[in-house]
């Protein structure tokens, strides 16, 4: 293995893992609510504050569904978290992703940076549409360089330079956070309402190389959107369809399946020369692409169901598994990663399954 490599006191992320050991007298060295509720115990450090709510976790400790392997404690622009990874039951069925029986055909979706997504049915029914996304990236410009031009302007190595670089960081992590949200809003709605979405493939990163373009395309975050439509339809047993990249949904008219000339992206409605056919561009989009996932993927490959996500072992001989050992409805987490605490100044949580100190 060679000499251990230090970490960095520099880094943007700071973090470490200690694990949780149980003395002789059966005491664990990581402890949580040990004298109060918002409390996490480390090793070496002693008792910390934590914001988040730590009730359910406590009792899935207590009543022996879970078991406390290690706690990760982070610091990432200027905020503390400490994740506890846990080795915990089964999640109860009632917690469970259920999945769903298939109801409607194909939906496909469109992105764009005039709406943001527009999906349809293949026979022309819009089932959603979100127009406005937030640009965090573009409203917060100006600050941003305001920012970045004080760290240039602090002396090297200095504490002040220190300091600025701090303040553009946590400048930085507040614009992610308004993006990861509206992304998981969108993605949840969609998942939530569709078992099969076809999403056309993009070329995002030659996209990115448009000047005029790529800062809009790029504060959009397409891929990322992408990205959670997969696992979540994962999740609930739903599909996820993607669309040849060559398939020309924006010039098809998704009427009589005539296949116009470029469509200049300034124009918004698209006009059938061959069939008169009006419509929106993007649904117009959005109902190819659901029109290329019927025709493609008649016969969809059954994707598996969203069961219980657990890497718990059963422990205890290989019996029959008995209720006890599953976790109650209103237990906590969902299955990955049970949920820590948060603590901190009182706003919003940076993710569900970390806490912030
Ligand atoms: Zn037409």
């Amino acid at each position: 293995m060679g000499f251990p490599r230090f970490k960095s006191k520099k880094r943007a992320l700071l973090s470490f893992r200690v694990r949780c050991k149980t003395s002789t007298a059966g005491r664990a060295s990581i402890r949580v609510g040990d004298h109060a509720p918002r409390t996490v115990t480390l090793p070496g450090i002693g008792t910390v504050a934590v914001r988040q709510d730590t009730r359910r976790l406590r009792r899935m400790l207590a009543k022996g569904r879970a078991k406390i392997l290690s706690a990760t404690v982070t610091h990432r622009a200027g905020r503390w978290t400490v994740s506890v990874t846990c080795e915990a039951a089964d999640l109860h069925a009632a917690a469970c992703h259920q999945p769903r029986t298939p109801t409607t055909g194909w939906v496909g979706v469109d992105r764009g940076l005039t709406a943001f997504v527009v999906a349809a049915t293949a026979d022309g029914t819009p089932t959603l549409r979100v127009d406005d996304p937030p640009r965090p990236a573009r409203s917060a410009m100006v600050r941003q360089r305001r920012l970045a031009r004080a760290v240039t302007r602090k002396q090297r190595g200095s504490r002040n330079r220190a300091d600025a670089a701090a303040r553009l960081g946590r400048h930085h992590a507040r614009v992610a956070a308004i993006r990861r949200r509206f992304l998981h809003e969108v993605s949840n709605k969609l998942v939530k309402t569709h078992d099969r979405l076809a999403i056309e493939t993009l070329t995002i990163t030659g996209m990115l190389t448009n000047r005029h373009l790529a800062a809009a395309v790029a504060d959009a975050s397409w891929g990322e959107l992408a990205r959670q439509l997969t696992y979540k339809q994962q999740w609930h047993g739903g599909h996820l369809c993607p669309v040849d990249r060559w398939y020309p949904s924006t010039k098809t008219c998704s009427a009589c399946r005539t296949v116009a000339a470029a469509v200049p992206l300034g124009q918004r409605v698209f006009t059938c020369q061959a069939c008169g056919y009006r419509a929106d561009r993007d649904l117009n989009a959005a109902v190819n692409l659901a029109i290329w996932a019927e025709q493609h993927h008649a016969r969809v490959r059954d994707l598996p169901a969203g069961g219980p996500v657990t890497k718990a072992r059963r422990g205890k001989g290989s019996g029959p598994r008995t209720r006890a050992d599953e976790t109650g409805p209103d237990d906590a987490g969902t299955a990955p990663t049970p949920p820590g605490v948060r603590h901190g100044r009182p706003r919003r949580a940076l993710s569900h399954n970390s806490t912030e100190l």
